[in-house]
């Protein structure tokens, strides 16, 4: 299987790079992880190619800040079309407040008749025949989700999505031995790095998981591959490339998540 990132970065859009949102195709149903300003990308032509012969889109929602909500601007026009499931920590009708409030100038419930919100609890659920295990984070209180996918029946292979995180061993559990772990990493852990007995706790920072925090999980959760995202939006791709080297010197099998570069896992 494949995830394309349609956007990498946390925060805001910067160097080239939209915010959280991650394509999986799964036959006529487009898996899709946040929504952030890379869900725009499906008005362009790889966004169209992703879509042609998609009837489900099925997107899942770590939580509702804008850099993993923002893409619902555009949503109803993207998606049009399609049948569309909305899965989150509650069955909330994204940016339903918005027209009132001068921002979004939309007849709302008209413009969003084809999407179904739906509630996700912690513990594990079927979404047709792939499962999805949901596990709540606290994310400065504000609380997100992190989502394990399992392909087991048709490709026995699995994904976990963890962003907007904190490095706790509940989390390492959580994600054990997952084909591809696509994981948050933030600024700072250049720093961190040079101090002396790193422990996995203290590699969150402003609410986010470092990148030696996300490397930890990666070596420990015995992942097959760890990609990096929720790129600090100040950062530079050479910046980002460090990140990536120091990631490596934890866990070998770590790459970067960059827009429109496929990984298959
Ligand atoms: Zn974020
Ligand atoms: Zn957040």
């Amino acid at each position: 299987m494949n995830v394309i990132p349609l956007g990498t970065n946390g925060f805001f859009p910067s160097f080239g790079r939209e915010t959280m949102c991650f394509a999986v195709p799964y036959g006529k149903t487009l898996i899709i992880l946040d929504a952030g300003t890379g869900l725009y990308r499906l008005a362009e032509p790889i966004g169209k190619k992703l879509l042609t012969g998609v009837e489900n889109i099925h997107l899942f929602l770590s939580h509702y800040h804008l850099d993993h909500t923002f893409g619902f601007y555009g949503a109803f026009n993207l998606l049009k079309g399609k049948k569309i499931t909305v899965f989150g920590s509650r069955p909330k009708k994204v940016f339903s407040e918005l027209p009132a409030l001068g921002y979004f100038p939309v007849k709302y419930d008209r413009q969003f008749s084809d999407f179904n919100f739906k509630q996700l609890t912690a513990g594990k659920q079927e979404v047709d025949d792939y499962a999805v295990f949901v596990k709540k984070q606290y994310h400065r209180g504000e609380g997100s989700l992190a989502l394990r996918f399992e392909f087991i029946s048709k490709y026995k292979t699995s994904l976990a999505y963890v962003t907007d995180s904190e490095p706790t061993q509940e989390g390492v559990k959580f994600v054990k031995n997952t084909t591809l772990l696509l994981h948050e990493h933030w600024f700072n852990g250049n720093d961190l790095g040079r101090e002396k007995g790193i422990r996995l706790e203290d590699q969150l920072i402003d609410g986010h998981v470092t990148t030696i925090g996300a490397a930890l999980i990666a070596k420990e959760a015995k992942a097959g591959k760890l990609c990096l995202a929720h790129h600090y939006p100040f950062y530079n791709a050479k910046q980002l490339e460090n990140q990536r080297e120091l990631a490596r010197k934890i866990f070998p099998k770590t790459e970067l998540a960059l827009d429109l570069s496929m990984v298959s896992f």
